[in-house]
């Protein structure tokens, strides 16, 4: 267990570094932060930072004696820097849940493995491969590679027969899932956490909508019944209690509409502070960030009880300069990431709207 001013290693220097950095100090504890980008937005909220690539070992080696614990802010670290580390102190989440959430096909059988739906997946390898997924799960479908997606990077929808012809090409030839196209209702997604002590917690059900492939917004409540808000926040503990999960993760899940025999299936999961979690920071005593870093120091976790709705809108690229306007704006809460650049589709900081939930 950490004391307080102990210092917790990041592994990123993205915004949810900076915001696990923040809450870190908000409890009493230090953060030193590891990234290769000189303009980490997380270098400016942290005591210590160290700007080296992920494969220089030396740089490790003084991050690791200058740290008690390690996480991250981010599932793709390369796998020779956390086996670097973890020789010498603990990483957390580990490097199991790794290594399950690095590959969509791993992930996929391992939702299914404890009892968690998915849509149905084929494995890609080759065109063949490819031409018998189609065959067995039918079109429309997703070819989404096995490794480093992100914001539907990485992916190729599926349609025709030509479609077919060319999407491995699309994605680079690379090792490759098809998954069979769900049409769902609505996407929602679960952010648990778990601490060493087993210790298991989740948050409320959020909605998410997308646009163009990015998260566009969350709201809380979403829009769902009680027994599927139920069943979605199990899933999210389910998976933190068979992984044997340190820290907070988000499961994101499709919701299909009434008259399926199953209603809820996983998409995937991230094993980190999640940006379908921001609206915690406004709406929770206890936010996602938080919660993460209580569960790396090995502290009690918090409260995840939720004193008002929200919707968190993310400030994408230009967005971020209509600032001045939400500073003025009533029951809205403003974070900048502090990006020194602004570029097209780059997540640049976003706004919780809150409305109180009546005490009474
Ligand atoms: P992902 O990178 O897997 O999170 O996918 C990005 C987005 O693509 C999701 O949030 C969905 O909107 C959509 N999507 C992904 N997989 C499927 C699927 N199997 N069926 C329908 N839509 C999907």
């Amino acid at each position: 267990m950490l004391q307080p001013g102990d210092t917790i290693g990041i592994l990123g220097g993205g915004q949810l570094g900076r915001m696990m950095a923040l809450a870190a100090s908000k409890i009493g504890l230090k953060t030193h932060i590891y990234c290769p980008d000189p303009n980490s937005p997380a270098f400016d909220v942290t005591a210590f930072h160290t700007c080296a690539d992920y494969e220089d070992e030396a740089a490790l080696e003084a991050f690791a004696k200058s740290v008690k614990r390690v996480t991250y802010e981010f599932e793709n670290i390369p796998a020779p820097t956390v086996e670097f580390l973890k020789s010498r102190l603990p990483v957390l989440p580990g490097d199991n849940v790794l290594r399950t959430s690095q590959d969509r096909l791993i992930e996929k059988t391992f939702f299914n493995d404890i009892g968690i739906p998915t849509a149905g997946y084929h494995d890609v390898a080759s065109q063949q491969d490819l031409e018998a997924g189609v065959k067995a799960l039918g079109l429309p479908a997703l070819l989404k590679t096995r490794r480093f997606g992100y914001d539907g990077k990485g992916q190729v929808f599926l349609k025709s027969e030509e479609d077919v012809r060319t999407a491995l090409d699309i994605i680079g030839n690379q090792p490759a899932i098809l998954e069979a196209f769900v049409p769902f209702e609505r996407e929602i997604s679960v952010i648990a956490a778990r601490n060493e002590q087993g210790q298991i917690v989740s948050y409320d059900i959020a909605e998410n909508v997308h646009q163009n492939q990015i998260l566009h917004t969350t709201t809380v409540p979403a829009a769902i019944s009680d027994s599927i808000a139920a069943e979605a926040r199990a899933i999210g503990e389910k998976v933190a209690d068979k992984l044997n999960y340190v820290g907070v993760l988000a499961v994101e899940l499709f919701l299909l509409p009434e008259g399926h025999d199953q209603r809820l299936v996983a998409n995937e999961m991230a094993p980190r502070v999640h940006n379908s979690g921001h609206w915690t920071e406004s709406a929770c005593l206890v936010s996602q960030f938080e919660q993460h870093i209580r569960a790396v120091a090995g502290w009690p976790l918090g409260t995840t009880k939720r004193h008002s709705n929200c919707v968190m809108t993310n400030l994408i690229g230009d967005d971020i300069h209509a600032q001045q306007s939400h500073l003025s704006e009533p029951s809205t809460a403003f974070h900048s990431y502090g990006k020194s650049e602004t570029r097209d589709g780059r997540k640049m900081g976003h706004i919780n709207v809150i409305s109180p939930i009546d005490a009474a």
